[in-house]
């Protein structure tokens, strides 16, 4: 590593180590080759531009969506003694022309832009006038449409780089990719796949719990009483949700406050303001609030409702414990929030390849709300992680429940599904097993199948929360868009031709009691 590099980061702020991924990305930045880096949050992406910033001898450009945090970051830059500047929509015309002005002059190391200023002509021109030696593009997993927070303005990036009489050295970062992203992001800005450099996006200190068969309310309001005083995040997934939620926990004497995109703008800077300094311990929010929201001591993040998908879920978790400390990340599951999610889909102005790939996402999504292995290790997986190591501490790892073996149930569902010719959804399925002599059954002629109410002293709740549990766990798949058939997976073959064996915790009846009890 660069002893220059070392020093700025000595000088500048005050640390004495890169921290891992940091050293490779600055090392590869400061040898010229673009690259795309993805780092956990709260992993130092921004020393990852910074450094080689004040090492290049022209100006840096940053991309950033977050209006908010730019006027932080460079307030901090300022501090260290580092010229840096921003220009967003918060400035006037004028303002914004004097520091492009002022940027061309050499004026600063950084410059941070928002994306939509790459829209407007006239500016794209004015930063062809400057020296650029670094384009550093955050949250690079908006410039994807297959990323969960697409940006269309993040499309402007590549032209504006071809700009620059000398070519840029272009670094891409991001907490947020799947494998489909990367490779996106990769195409679009010409960089190789293999100058992707992945530090893994594990987040040791923060304990995954999913909550299903319970009441969401009284579990919130009991962990609220338990860990008072605790900074945290309530996620609801509806506006009416988060006035609803906010309104009680006050009424219980908490300082809560409440965050959406119904409220005035000065509303809303009031509470991320007073969440911020502490003066208000809980939020409760929609998921407007949080890109850009920087606090460090955040204790625990909890989803009142089932997010849409893994993507958006860890990047709101993944806000609990950004100084390292241990944080709760729980999620309170209920049924109807696949129906709500899936609602959101279907009139959303998504097209219907993009609508397709919400639900599949969406799917998995549910999955990791019946999966009993780990969580860390489920959304590793999620994120191209082949073989994630057992966090250990999340709210599976600690379930020490013994397991049953659930074989032959698992078997008159496989057998039923293939039954059904890997046609019909779990809906369908379960109607089948359990029995029901519905309409759509009779009209199919499916209570003629052998596997008709074999399964008949559950009920179809169960049986459907039986079926998750074996989509979680890789026996059975769901494709298709807004009403996925079910299909037998590989590991499904085993279980059926009787050489593998299923186990699930708590027997699948007890989860019945669990359920009908709450
Ligand atoms: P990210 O953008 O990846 O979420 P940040 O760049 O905001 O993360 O960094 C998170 C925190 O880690 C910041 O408080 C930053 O000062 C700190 N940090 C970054 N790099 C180092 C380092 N090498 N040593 C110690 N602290 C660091």
């Amino acid at each position: 590593m660069d002893d220059a590099a070392h020093q700025a980061l000595k000088k500048y702020f005050g640390y004495d180590e890169f921290r891992r991924g940091q050293d490779q990305i600055i090392t590869r930045l400061l040898d010229g080759e673009d690259t795309v880096g993805i780092m956990p949050t709260g992993g130092g992406k921004s020393l990852c531009y910074q450094i080689p910033a004040l090492l290049f001898s022209g100006v840096t450009l940053v991309v950033s969506p977050l209006i908010s945090l730019m006027k932080d970051q460079v307030d901090a830059l300022g501090n260290a003694g580092i010229q840096a500047t921003f220009i967003n929509s918060s400035l006037s015309f004028n303002e914004g022309k004097e520091r492009l002005a002022a940027a061309a002059r050499g004026k600063y190391k950084l410059v941070y832009i928002a994306p939509e200023r790459l829209e407007v002509p006239d500016f794209v021109q004015a930063l062809g006038r400057m020296q650029v030696s670094l384009v550093a593009i955050d949250e690079a997993h908006c410039i994807s449409q297959w990323g969960h927070d697409f940006r269309p303005s993040y499309r402007s990036i590549p032209a504006m780089i071809t700009r620059f009489s000398q070519k840029p050295v272009v670094v891409a970062l991001t907490a947020t990719a799947t494998p489909n992203v990367t490779a996106d992001i990769c195409q679009l800005l010409g960089i190789a796949q293999n100058h992707v450099i992945a530090t893994g996006f594990a987040r040791d200190n923060l304990n995954f719990q999913v909550i299903r068969g319970q009441s969401a309310d009284v579990f919130l309001f009991d962990y609220l009483k338990k860990n008072q005083d605790q900074p945290g995040i309530v996620y609801a997934a509806t506006r009416k949700e988060v006035d609803r939620l906010s309104a009680r926990l006050a009424e219980k004497g908490l300082a809560v406050g409440r965050y959406h995109a119904g409220l005035s703008e000065q509303e809303r800077a009031m509470s991320q303001e007073r969440f911020l300094y502490d003066d208000l311990t809980v939020l409760v929010a929609t998921n407007a609030f949080g890109m850009g929201i920087n606090k460090s001591n955040v204790r625990f993040v909890i989803h009142y409702n089932m997010p849409r998908n893994i993507e958006a879920y860890y990047q709101e978790a993944g806000r609990a414990g950004r100084d390292g400390d241990k944080s709760d990340c729980i999620l309170l599951f209920s049924p109807q929030d696949i129906r709500l999610q899936k609602f959101f889909i279907d009139q959303s102005e998504m097209d219907d390849a993009l609508k397709h790939a919400e639900y599949h996402k969406l799917e998995q999504m549910i999955g990791y709300c019946h999966t009993e292995s780990c969580l860390q290790g489920y959304i590793l997986r999620y994120f191209g992680d082949k073989d994630p190591d057992n966090c250990g501490h999340c709210g599976n790892c600690l379930d020490t429940r013994e397991r049953s073996d659930v074989t032959i149930e698992a078997q008159k569902v496989l057998s039923c599904v293939k039954r059904l010719r890997e046609r019909y959804g779990k809906m369908m399925v379960a109607k089948v097993l359990a029995g029901a002599s519905d309409q759509k059954v009779k009209t199919f002629q499916l209570n003629r199948l052998s596997t008709y109410g074999i399964m008949q002293e559950q009920t179809q709740k169960q049986i459907s929360e039986f079926i998750e549990f074996l989509t979680a766990e890789q026996y059975l798949v769901q494709q298709g868009g807004a009403y996925p058939v079910l299909a037998l997976s590989e590991r499904s073959l085993s279980v059926l031709k009787g050489e593998a064996k299923v186990y699930k915790k708590g027997s699948v009846r007890a989860e019945r009691l669990a359920v009908d009890d709450a």
